[in-house]
């Protein structure tokens, strides 16, 4: 999954996401991408996220909604993202070790955060004073 986060001179939020899918998915499957509140999620008055990796754990809980939510609540986006990816997790610790899912957000001061299951989730933040700059995510398991 591709996705990016926006905030413009004007203080507006916007986001987007695309993805080829799973390899090997079943035909007909529908990932968490295109469904908002899961692979992508936009509240002007809170913060933009998006997401990407194993969208059937993703979908479950509302993930990017849940990360705006998070937010809502006062939390910086890394810290939002890292509950989301904790709540995760908690379903079924076990399989969590063998799947991804990476949360990149994007708070209305133009504050970006990220975290993900594994390591290996990295993204690019571009801003008046930054260019092209790619950051690790940190990660629940290293
Ligand atoms: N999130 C996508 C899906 O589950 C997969 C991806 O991250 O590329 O369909």
């Amino acid at each position: 999954t591709m996705g990016t986060v926006a905030l413009d001179a004007a203080g507006n939020l916007s986001g987007m996401c695309t993805t080829s899918g799973m390899g090997f998915k079943m035909r007909g499957r529908v990932g968490d991408s295109p469904i908002i509140g899961a692979g992508l999620y936009v509240d002007n008055e809170v913060g933009a996220v998006t997401c990407s990796g194993q969208g059937e754990e993703v979908i479950r809980m509302c993930g990017s909604h849940l990360v705006v939510e998070f937010m809502r609540q006062g939390m910086t986006p890394t810290e939002a993202c890292r509950r989301a990816v904790e709540r995760i997790i908690k379903r079924d610790p076990v399989k969590a070790k063998d799947f991804q899912v990476g949360f990149i957000a994007l708070n209305r001061r133009g504050e970006v955060g990220a975290f993900s299951v594994q390591k290996g989730f990295s993204y690019t933040v571009t801003s008046a004073t930054i260019q092209n700059k790619v950051y690790k995510a940190e990660s629940y398991f290293s």
